[in-house]
């Protein structure tokens, strides 16, 4: 029997990262920067799969496949697919696909400051338009729905949905939404579906439990984020705390595959809080819960905010003793954090509520002691900066280059991104920042930021990746070692070249 409903995503996110979920992140980085051969076993290795069918798959996905069997479609009818083996599940039993991407134009901010530096096209881009002309879609047609954090793109280009073949694209929150529409479709298949679905929101009670495990057993238990920053699209901005019974039985359900689980929320340390106030003995409760469940090995957080790190350091040092980081077994820990701009006048106006309960003067402050919180508690960030955001002047680029030099000592990587103009967020219609409008001070910022990205990296590989396979491991930090001073060579070359005077790194390197 074929099967009516399929679920697949493209390739860049059939992947289980070496158990390194962070490794996700290279998918941002355009095709040419390095060869398919090399990317994908060092970086995006291929998923597990039971004939085609994932046996840890997106988290997102997961929660789709789980609405679905709630609301009634027998399990038999659904099949979760590896999109490397699409051909072997669509058939002419096939209805609905249902695909899920991050980037399907490559319009997100990394991938576009990517491609914007370096050419190239976007790799989840690509892979979606390979997976969407697979002989058997192509042939089979079944109805194509495509959801995601990057379904806002096709407002840009909707000419670009109709010529990837895809029916109807959902934006936002899916539980409610896709399980109606895929009902509809299937009562009356002749009927032309919606171009665009604008997601529902889903009540916390009607969240449903994932069924299957998902990629490096990734627990959701906060949704939504109500820092409501200017640039940013966040599914929604009432935030709700998952019940500590339903991160157990997903816990359990992830232990089938994986050793540990990610907790995923946008922000770890407002688990069960008072609005933006830290609840710190919920949160740290909240891991020693996970470290108890017999099974659980390890487990992490993938975002926090600095703001809610400084406000509350016991916080971080309940979570540092609950999940032992710093110790041999367990030698470090990582959040992504947001610093986007070291001004305070630029974060006023666009992020105040990033800041909160601390004001935007005090923001550079925040970043430097929220950063040598977690560097002092065996965390290591990874932060995003925003370049050329609406208003930008000469003095905020400064007073970011500034702020780079005070955290130099403390480990973590910097992602400066190019300022994208989304069409969903509170800046649409503002200018996107592109290659030829970067100034010297820009540059200058871009260098600092690789420059003290290569002193940490090679540090914090060490420290991340101690129980990823050896040979990966050890090729990976061999290529780091080695290529550090060449690329180093090469980031001081091309910003020389553009008008970046020579020694501007000096302090932070000494530093
Ligand atoms: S804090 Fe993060 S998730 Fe929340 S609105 Fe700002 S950028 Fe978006």
């Amino acid at each position: 029997m074929g099967y009516p409903i399929v679920i697949t995503c493209d390739r860049t996110m059939a992947s289980e990262y070496h158990g390194l979920l962070f490794l996700g992140f290279s998918a941002c980085l355009p095709t040419g920067v390095l060869p398919d051969l090399l990317y994908y076993p060092l970086f995006c290795p291929s998923a597990r799969h039971r004939k085609g069918r994932l046996v840890c798959a997106p988290y997102g996905i997961r929660k789709i496949e789980a609405a679905l069997i709630r609301a009634g479609i027998p399990a038999e009818e659904i099949i979760v697919a590896h999109p490397a083996h699409i051909n072997r599940v669509v058939s002419k039993e096939t209805e609905v696909l249902l695909v899920s991407s991050n980037d399907p134009l490559g319009m997100g901010p990394a991938t576009s400051t990517f491609t914007e530096l370096w050419g190239g096209e976007g790799r989840m881009a690509q892979k979606l338009r390979h997976l969407l002309t697979a002989k058997s879609i192509q042939k089979q047609r079944p109805k194509v729905i495509l959801g995601g954090p990057g379904a806002w793109q096709f407002s840009v280009y909707p000419e670009e949905q109709k010529r990837l073949g895809i029916d109807t694209v959902i934006t936002g929150e899916g539980e409610h939404s896709v399980v109606n529409l895929v009902a509809s479709l299937r009562s009356v298949p002749s009927q032309s579906p919606p171009p665009v679905v604008a997601g529902e929101y889903v009540p916390n009670e009607d969240i449903p439990d994932i069924v299957h495990p998902a990629i490096t057993g990734l627990v959701e238990v906060t949704r939504g984020c109500a820092r409501s920053c200017d640039f940013c699209v966040p599914t929604v901005r009432r935030v709700r705390s998952r019940p500590m019974e339903s991160i157990l039985r997903e816990t359990q359900v992830n232990l089938r595959e994986n050793t540990g689980v990610l907790l995923h929320g946008e922000d770890i340390l407002l688990y069960n809080s008072d609005g933006l106030k830290v609840n710190g003995p919920a949160v740290v409760s909240l891991f020693e819960n996970i470290m108890k469940v017999p099974g659980v090995s390890w487990s992490g957080a993938s975002h926090a905010s600095l703001s809610s790190v400084v406000q509350s350091p016991e916080t971080i040092t309940g979570i540092q003793k609950a999940l032992k980081w710093g110790t041999r077994e367990h030698p470090g820990g990582y959040f992504q954090v947001g610093i986007e701009t070291g001004s305070p006048r630029l974060i006023g106006t666009h992020m105040k509520g990033k800041v909160y309960p601390y004001a935007p003067k005090e923001w550079p402050e925040v970043v430097v002691q929220g950063m040598k919180i977690l560097h002092e508690h065996s965390i290591f960030a990874s932060a995003t900066l925003i370049l050329g955001l609406p208003g930008e002047e000469e003095e905020d680029i400064r007073a970011t280059i500034d702020l780079i030099e005070k955290i130099a000592p403390y480990g973590s990587i910097i992602v400066p991104l190019l300022f994208t103009s989304m069409e969903t967020s509170k800046l649409a219609g503002t200018t996107s920042l592109t290659l030829d409008k970067l100034t010297p001070s820009h540059y200058e910022l871009l260098e600092k930021c690789w420059l003290h990205n290569l002193r940490w990296l090679p540090v914090i590989w060490d420290l991340y990746s101690h129980a990823s396979p050896w040979a990966i491991r050890q090729t990976i930090r061999g290529a780091m070692r080695m290529g550090s001073p060449f690329v180093a060579w090469k980031i001081r070359r091309w910003a020389r070249k553009r008008g970046v005077p020579a020694g501007v790194y000096k302090n932070s390197r000494n530093s």
